[in-house]
């Protein structure tokens, strides 16, 4: 049995231990409380300041891409998910709608996916700059790089979706200037082409990139009035 002596003497280490880590106790309450209120102060920034719209797009254009008239087949396993893994962009391949529509994945920033044409189709392995086009050289197609030259040039026509799921009569195709930061937006067809075509080649072109249409299925559609760029936004419900 300890003695009286060793048994105050225990007490009193162990009352100076204890009144050594108040303070060590206190600070980690009031880290925690500190931590807390970072937390809730985000999920109350969160909460309030959150668009009121979907927060991920999911969204299906449609692609078609000629280089001095010829049209380049998309639907190739370089451009399909099988290949990319990568679900903000990759070619539907294998579908009905297969190398024309388009798979699109983003945040919405301001009511607009943070995906641009230039991003998206890097994604794909096709590098977009101002003038200047290189496809996926791992493609059937094979090596393909144009630079705007002479009179022949990089562009891009879009036409957009409505509201009845038809592009108007005539399509309401319209040109780009800054295709590189263009956002590609659910049921556009897209025309990016290179080369010096004029009046009734490029109808034609206008008129093939039409097809094949994007399948009903991947055309269905929930309403978000807050996009800017009509009420056609499809998302995933749950993400
Ligand atoms: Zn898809």
């Amino acid at each position: 049995m300890p003695s009286d002596d060793v048994r105050a003497r225990r007490a009193e280490r162990l009352r100076k231990q204890k009144l050594k880590e108040a303070p060590k106790k206190a600070l980690k309450i009031a880290a925690i409380v500190v931590a807390l209120a970072a937390v809730g102060a985000v999920a109350w920034w969160a909460a309030t300041n959150a668009p009121s719209g979907p927060r991920f797009a999911h969204e299906h254009p449609a692609l078609a891409i000629f280089v001095d008239g010829e049209r380049i087949n998309l639907r190739d396993p370089v451009y399909d998910y099988g290949r990319t893994q990568d679900l903000r962009s990759h070619m539907h391949v294998t579908e009905p709608d297969g190398g024309s529509t388009w798979h699109i994945e983003g945040n919405f920033r301001g009511g607009i996916p943070d995906i641009t044409m230039a991003s998206a189709l890097e994604r794909l392995g096709i590098l977009l700059r101002s003038g200047h086009l290189r496809m996926n050289p791992d493609a059937a197609h094979g090596p393909i790089e144009v630079r705007d030259g002479g009179n022949a040039t990089l562009r891009l026509f879009y036409a957009r979706i409505l509201p009845d799921r038809t592009y108007g009569d005539p399509p309401n195709w319209a040109p780009v200037e800054d295709y590189v930061n263009f956002v590609p937006r659910h049921g556009y067809r897209i025309l990016v082409t290179f080369g010096n075509q004029t009046g009734e080649e490029l109808a034609a072109m206008l008129t093939a990139a039409m097809n094949p249409p994007i399948a009903p299925e991947n055309l269905s559609v929930f309403a978000s009035p807050e996009t800017p760029d009509g009420p056609l936004v499809r998302f995933r419900a749950g993400e």
